[in-house]
């Protein structure tokens, strides 16, 4: 997990060559980018948008940056949905393996939903909380593209 902090260096990578080998039975994917620096400063609270021109190609790119405060927010709801769904996760397993309780239909129903949505969204929101910096490059409409990337980012952040 990254730290959090209010000065921020950005690598911004323009793609400048992309190749796949693929061999059946080997596969590797290969691609070079130009890297440049930028710097910026978080907002005190909240969101807010900075306008980026890629120096290479001259692309217009959107930058939008989370304050300190709400990306620790944003990062304590993923740990809380982790943490929520390891402890549905265990008892299930727990209950399950060791006890066997006459529950009612619906309680049984209920059990076994909480038990299968926790699979995949708890490693998921584990994932999202120890990747989670506060940091989105996109293009101007805010969807993200290939062919710049931000150099250093666990995301798939591209624009
Ligand atoms: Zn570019």
């Amino acid at each position: 997990m990254q730290p959090l902090r209010r000065k921020i260096a950005i690598k911004l990578g323009h793609q400048i060559h992309e190749h796949t080998l693929d061999l059946f039975v080997y596969w590797r994917y290969t691609s070079h980018y130009y890297l440049f620096d930028f710097h910026f400063t978080r907002p005190a609270r909240g969101q807010r948008r900075f306008d980026l021109r890629c120096p290479a190609c001259g692309k217009d790119l959107m930058l939008r940056l989370d304050s300190v405060e709400r990306t620790k927010q944003i990062r304590k709801r993923y740990l809380t949905t982790a943490l929520t769904g390891s402890a549905v996760v265990a008892a299930t397993v727990a209950l399950g393996g060791f006890v066997h309780l006459p529950l009612p239909g619906t309680v049984e129903a209920v059990v076994l939903i909480a038990f299968l949505l926790s699979l995949p969204v708890t490693p998921i929101a584990w994932w999202l909380w120890r990747i989670e910096d506060g940091i989105r490059l996109t293009d101007p409409t805010g969807k993200r593209r290939k062919g710049h990337w931000r150099a250093g980012s666990p995301r798939l952040s591209g624009a």
